[in-house]
């Protein structure tokens, strides 16, 4: 924890970035190289949704995979190491404020404001629910959105992973480690993730498809004990026994209250716009990582938006 100075409106840092993933904790890295004067607010431990993954193996230059909070350890090993000043704390909102003849954003977090000359949103974001009876109140008694964290609890149990995109191949990949049996239910007839991890699905023998159904809702009195599915195609409706469901619908990005500033940054799925240097509509406010709107979201891909944050950052105070 940054211990700050008592003046909090004097001051006014030239950077804070939102967020201590890969993107946030990249652009820190390079903003403190920069010698840029620059304060990282994370609401929890560095690394966002990479401390989820057991395994990167996508990362470049570890051919064997890295496990994800190792990664990030490292991250904010390397940032901080060049004077990268880190604070725990929720952010709540962002403003710009008038101060003193200047335009400065004003970050207010549970603990306390902060101001800084530019701002760098890399907030990141997290898994959708699937709004289905059932889902909310199971939570924790077999309902889980991660497998790393809870798929200990599922050793030679039946479950379901709902969803066909890469997270959901990965995690029911993963999740044969414990449970003996997954069932990996999809509403189409075609899987969205990567092909290698399609045929990784395909050859693997604990795992089974059940295409083009969906969740009506999630059942059990005091853990999960069976699925209502839905058959898109023909209509019919079965219950489905399993104990576990790790649900991966897809992402949705994250980030504080952004007031009246909300509509020059967002588009229309939530997601925020920026250009190919990262900068937003507005001047000093930039964004980098899974919060931006784009299609590939990686830790390789927000690790080079955080470069170019700080990189566009730079340029702006000068
Ligand atoms: P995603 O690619 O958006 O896939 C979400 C999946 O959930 C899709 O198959 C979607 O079905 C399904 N879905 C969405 N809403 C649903 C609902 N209400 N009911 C049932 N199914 C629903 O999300 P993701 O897999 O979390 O991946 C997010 C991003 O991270 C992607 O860009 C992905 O490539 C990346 N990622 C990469 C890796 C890797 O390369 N190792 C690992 C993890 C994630 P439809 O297909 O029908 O839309």
């Amino acid at each position: 924890m940054v211990k700050e100075e008592k003046n909090i409106k004097n001051n006014v840092y030239e950077s804070i970035i939102v967020g201590g993933g890969p993107a946030g904790l990249t652009a820190g890295l390079y903003l403190s190289r920069y010698r840029v004067n620059t304060l990282l607010i994370e609401k929890g431990i560095s690394g966002g949704q990479v401390n989820l993954s057991e395994t990167i193996e996508n990362y470049p230059g570890f051919p064997e995979g890295i496990i994800g909070p190792e990664l990030m350890q490292r991250f904010e090993e390397q940032a901080t190491k060049f004077g990268l000043k880190i604070v725990n704390s929720t952010v709540l909102e962002i403003s710009q404020e008038q101060h003193e003849n200047k335009t400065n954003f004003k970050i207010s977090t549970t603990d306390r404001d902060f101001y800084s000359k530019s701002v760098i949103i890399a907030s990141g974001g997290e898994a959708s629910k699937l709004g289905v009876p059932g889902e909310i109140e199971l939570t924790g008694r077999g309902v889980s959105y991660c497998g790393t964290c809870d798929g200990a609890f599922f050793r030679d149990k039946e479950i379901v992973v709902v969803g066909g995109g890469d997270t959901a191949l990965e995690e029911a990949l993963f999740l044969t480690k414990y449970a003996s049996k997954v069932t990996i239910v999809h509403r189409r007839d075609e899987l969205r993730g990567s092909k290698i991890l399609q045929e990784r699905v395909f050859n693997n023998p604990k795992i089974n498809l059940k295409w083009s159904n969906i969740v009506l809702s999630i059942d059990g009195k005091t853990q999960v004990e069976s699925l209502q599915l839905k058959n898109v195609k023909t209509g019919e409706i079965i219950t489905f026994s399993c104990q576990g469901v790790f649900i991966f619908a897809g992402y949705k990005p994250i980030y504080p209250s952004l007031g009246e500033l909300k509509e020059r940054l967002v588009n229309d799925s939530g997601y925020i716009i920026t250009d190919d240097n990262m900068e937003t509509e507005i001047k000093g406010i930039f964004a980098c990582g899974d919060v931006r709107a784009k299609s590939l979201r990686q830790v390789v891909t927000a690790c080079g938006e955080g470069a170019t944050a700080a990189f566009s950052v730079e340029l702006f105070l000068k």
